[in-house]
Formats: C-alpha cells, structure tokens, sequence
C-alpha cells in the first residue's frame, strides 16, 4: 500500500523544536518577511505606505516605527492593523501556537495549546479563534467548480445537544423539533472533486440553495445525494443524485468527499471542541474546510500561508479587545 502523505518526509518541513529555538530578533525579522514581503521586510507605513521610518525599541524590547513622512508621522509596530495586532506574547509563541494547530490535522483544543505554550487558557483560546479567522479569508468570495468540473455539495447538523433525561418516564423524543434547545445549526460544503471548499452555516440545509448556486461556477456538474433538501438545485444547476440506502457510490455519482469533510469536523467536534454551536461554529466548520484543502501540504507552508493571512487582513472582527472586555473583567 502506498505510504500515506503524512507519514511521508515531504510532509514535515518544518518542527517545533526550530520555532522555539528563534530568538526575538529572528521572530522579528520572519514576521517581517511576511507582512512586508514586496519590500524584502522594510517597515511600510500602514497609513500611507510610505518606506521612510524612524525605529526605536521600547524598554519592553519591543520594536516600534515612526513615519517620517511630514503629514502622517504615525507609530506602528510589525503587527499593527493586523490580526496579530496588540498582541501580548513574543512573536515566537504565535508561531508556535500556528504550527501546533496546523500539526494537530484534526483540531486542537485551547485547553492543551495552553499546557503546550505555557499560557493562560483563555489567551489561548482567542489566539486560536484569531488563527481561525485568518483562515476564513481564504473563502471569502470563493466559486468551486467550472464547464467539465465535478462538484459535491452536503449538509449536516452541529450543535444543540440535549441531554437525555435520567429517568425513563422523563425522556423525549429528541428527533421531534419541539423537543430541540433551538441551538442547532446545518453547516453546508461545497466542495469540487479533488479541488478546494466552501462552507457556511445555516438554519436549516433548505436555507441554504441560494448560496449554494451562488458558490458553483456555470458547467459544474453537481452530486448530492437523495435528501429532498437538494431538488430545488436543479432548476439551475446538473445535478447527479446518489441513494445512500443503496450505496455510497454508484460508479456514477458520490458524495464521499463532502462525507470525508464532515468527518474530519465531527472528529474535531468530539475530541476537542466539544461544543460547536452558536456563532462560533462557522469558525470550526471554515477550520475544517481549509484542514481538508491542505491535507497534503507540508506544514511549513501551512503555517506560512496562515501566517501571511493573518498579517494581510485587518484587525480581528471577533476578538478585537476581546482580552480587555471580556477577560481582565472576568
Ligand atoms: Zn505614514
């Protein structure tokens, strides 16, 4: 049997024990690279681009410019308007903590990164929702498929567990809506055939066709399986139906690697987020997806393609002083 990707040398290029060996400087000048990677790691102003800056530590050590330019002598640091922005770790641990949930190809849990790194939980568990977040970006705007492309598209529920009651005389039939906490949601895929992933979350799967159509290129051809959900796709899509009662796969049409999604998810659900719901569960099911898209990239490059998400986009929409609201509080 062929050997598997992750047990091949091509898989592990980078290691922890080189990340934790980095000195400040050497962080330092890494996340340079990546934020500033048109200028070869040269500070540019992020509020008017310009290359002229003063640099200065602070007594901390940590690195702080000044724009020279006359109207904007603004301050920035490498990580200012970025996901990483204010940060309180050194640089290391967030390379750290990237690296470790990208080795971890089904999930890690806060809990664990927190044992890992040294740090309190609840700083552990925002930097990972952050790296989460950095994640999403690959999909925003996404369109799978393509004229002559095969695509899959299924659904399946996360979240709103409800506990069977103790006694006999007190249980519910937990299939019947009224008997449901109201807290459970579809994550919709759509993936193409050997390509990349959409996910999104929904109500319910019905709730989901109009961005379904909206995430397939005209001349996909479509696979579903027979859940009457999908009928209404056909109206403008191709669509091949698959009877999971009959078989997995008829030769002709399959869902398998829509399947293989949302078993990485529930793994990832069961073993270490527990509770995927509410506003937090389109995060695990975008983490999942893009897990799934980059099952055989080596790790140094996932971890330098979540790094340069993180310092291309703005500050975080979820967790932006969320320490200083939620947590300092607390
Ligand atoms: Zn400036």
């Amino acid at each position: 049997m062929a050997q598997h990707f992750l047990q091949s040398k091509a898989a592990r290029s980078l290691c922890l024990a080189q990340v934790f060996r980095l000195t400040d400087l050497e962080a330092e000048t890494k996340f340079r690279e990546i934020r500033w990677s048109e200028t070869q790691g040269e500070a540019v102003c992020p509020a008017c681009g310009s290359l002229d800056a003063y640099s200065a530590r602070r007594p901390s050590g940590l690195l702080r410019f000044r724009c020279k330019a006359k109207e904007c002598r603004k301050d920035f640091t490498i990580t200012s308007g970025t996901l990483f922005a204010a940060h309180k770790a050194p640089l290391r641990a967030y390379l750290a903590a990237i690296a470790v949930f990208i080795n971890e190809v089904k999930g890690k849990n806060a809990l664990a990164l927190s044992r890992d790194l040294g740090m309190s939980h609840k700083a552990c568990w925002v930097l990972l929702h952050k790296v989460r977040e950095a994640m999403a970006e690959e999909f925003k705007g996404r369109k799978v498929g393509g004229a002559g492309k095969v695509a899959e598209t299924d659904g399946a529920y996360f979240g709103g567990y409800v506990r069977p009651a103790n006694f006999k005389e007190n249980r519910r039939d937990r299939r019947l809506w009224i008997n449901q906490s109201g807290k459970r949601q579809s994550v919709v895929i759509v993936r193409e055939r050997n390509g990349e992933s959409v996910p999104a979350v929904f109500k319910s799967e019905g709730a989901a066709l109009a961005w379904i159509k909206s995430r397939i290129q005209p001349g996909t051809i479509v696979n579903a399986d027979e859940a009457g959900g999908w009928d209404g796709l056909s109206s403008k899509l191709e669509m091949k139906r698959i009877n999971h009662k009959e078989a997995y796969s008829d030769g002709e049409a399959c869902t398998n690697q829509a399947e293989s999604y949302f078993s990485r998810l529930r793994r990832g659900e069961m073993g270490h987020f527990h509770h995927v719901a509410g506003p937090y569960l389109l995060r695990y099911a975008q983490e999942a997806a893009f897990r799934e898209d980059a099952r055989r990239v080596d790790n140094g490059t996932q971890v330098r393609k979540v790094t340069e998400l993180a310092l291309h986009r703005g500050p975080s929409v979820d967790f932006s002083g969320y320490y200083q609201r939620h947590i300092k509080a607390a």
